[in-house]
């Protein structure tokens, strides 16, 4: 079935009017200024709504023209848009900008895309939505939201937002293009999410065929389970394979859509002197970084809404320790631990270095889930059984499905530690971790190595489990629990 795109959009345009506005077009019906919603399109990239419309009102009162921008230092440029997403490198933007407005566009914001493209800071989705919103002009703005339902619905099939505008440019007529972005990204943050979309009650279920979906589970609901839910805290696990290169592919706007109480990294390849500020402080949250000696390799990191009550660095054993592989969090009535377990190696080099870890660390889970729950999450690097891996027979005694490693999780669960994913879903095909190679994820030739696990007394406290297998960005995707 072809996809109606054309009756969608008109519907969705009527549907959106009752969601909240995008903050851009927001600023854009309060100003007809260019120039202002330049700067708000500047800022808006990689930020909240909310956070961009209060740094913008801030700005708005002190530069509202080229002139007044001119005035402002970098510093004070900063102070006044922090905690905008990368407030750095926009202040530093926004102290070029008047300069290169004056010299070369007559103290005007262009209005070609090509001279757009010339101004600090300005790339392709910031100009062509400069383009749409200022100047009515035909431009298709493909952010992570155009270019993410364009797919699911199979209008394009494209791996970059560049590839989805030219194709968009062939199907769309002129007249729709510049509106076309405000509608989807309203569309995007209300009904169809990144994470988990609201399939069971969107009003084009229907039409859509969910391409690489995967829908929120829909429970029934009665006013005690309301009750209950209002107190389970989310918790997210995810080897982000550097932390820094999944800043680039949407790490910060994925948090945000999970809005969890506690994330778990791992892998983050990074000093937390390397992050930039907004990785360093986001909005909401304690981070914890556990990063390892050697530079670029391994490490772990917790971010936690709720202050804990201490952080224990490691398992107290410098050869762990040196590559940040635990990370532990305590809270008035449970234990964090996030993990980052070795990898076997190739011809099982490392399985032996990878087996005193692991009986180290359940040592140490013994040890805590003593006196209080014990939540312990990440990526322990070893499928536990054959559903837990695309093909089981050819990985015998290859790292991850070897012998030693899968006996370790026989008698972590043999001890009572619960495998929470397996307590909601015994199905195949859930995986966590996918080669880059072969195509594996589109094919969806994956391992499960990614896990939540509880202690035995726990195990009530864990109310649902999820893999989020729609999530990119990594060669991973996130894992998390509700818990009570
Ligand atoms: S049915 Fe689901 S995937 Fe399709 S547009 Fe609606 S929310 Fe998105």
């Amino acid at each position: 079935m072809t996809f109606p795109l054309h009756d969608v959009l008109l519907l969705l345009k009527q549907e959106v009017q009752a969601y909240r506005v995008p903050v851009v077009d927001l600023i854009a019906v309060q100003t007809n200024d260019p120039f202002k919603i330049l700067m708000a399109t500047l800022l808006s990239a990689r930020t909240k709504d909310e956070v961009t419309a209060a740094a913008v009102r801030r700005l708005f009162a002190r530069a509202g023209t080229v002139e007044e921008l001119s005035r402002l230092t970098t510093e004070e440029l900063e102070q006044l848009i922090y905690p905008v997403g990368f407030y750095r490198n926009k202040a530093r933007f926004l102290r070029k900008l008047p300069a290169v407005l004056q010299e070369q566009f007559n103290g005007a914001v262009p209005q070609d895309i090509d001279s757009l493209l010339t101004l600090p800071g300005v790339g392709r989705k910031t100009a062509n939505l400069v383009l749409a919103v200022a100047f009515g002009k035909p431009a298709i703005c493909v952010d992570t939201h155009v270019h993410r339902l364009m797919n699911i619905w199979g209008v394009v099939k494209t791996e970059t937002p560049l590839q989805t505008e030219m194709a968009l440019q062939q199907i769309l007529p002129e007249s729709s293009w510049a509106e076309l972005n405000a509608i989807l990204v309203a569309f995007g943050q209300g009904t169809c999410t990144p994470v988990r979309p609201h399939c069971d009650c969107c009003l084009i279920a229907n039409q859509c065929p969910r391409n690489g979906v995967t829908p929120r589970a829909v429970k029934a609901v009665n006013k005690e389970m309301d009750m209950q839910q209002a107190t389970d805290k989310k918790f997210i696990s995810w080897n982000v394979n550097g932390v820094r290169a999944s800043l680039k592919n949407g790490l910060l706007d994925v948090l945000r859509d999970f809005d969890a109480d506690i994330v778990a990294l791992q892998e983050i390849k990074a000093q937390p002197e390397q992050l930039p500020a907004s990785l360093q402080n986001i909005d909401g949250y304690h981070a914890f970084w556990n990063p390892a000696k050697k530079k670029g390799y391994a490490g772990t990191a917790v971010l936690s809404k709720t202050a804990p009550l201490q952080i224990w660095y490691g398992l107290d054993e410098p050869r762990f320790d040196e590559e940040g592989r635990v990370l532990t969090l305590e809270f008035s009535d449970f234990y964090f631990i996030n993990v980052y377990a070795p990898n076997a190696q190739p011809e099982l080099k490392r399985l032996a270095f990878k087996q005193d870890f692991n009986l180290a660390l359940f040592a140490y889970m013994d040890r805590l889930a003593r006196s209080k729950s014990l939540v312990l999450c990440g990526d322990l690097n070893v499928a536990h059984k054959e559903i837990d891996l695309t093909n089981p027979k050819a990985n015998v005694n290859n790292p991850g499905f070897s012998r030693q490693e899968r006996a370790w999780m026989d008698s972590i669960t043999e001890a009572g530690y619960i495998d929470t994913f397996r307590k909601f879903d015994a199905s195949p095909g859930r995986y966590t971790w996918w080669s880059y190679r072969f195509n594996a994820r589109a094919k969806n030739i994956g391992w499960r190595i990614d896990y939540f696990i509880v202690d035995e007394s726990s195990d009530a406290r864990v109310v649902d489990a999820a893999i989020h297998e729609e999530v990119a960005g990594s060669d991973h995707c996130p894992v998390s629990i509700n818990f009570r």
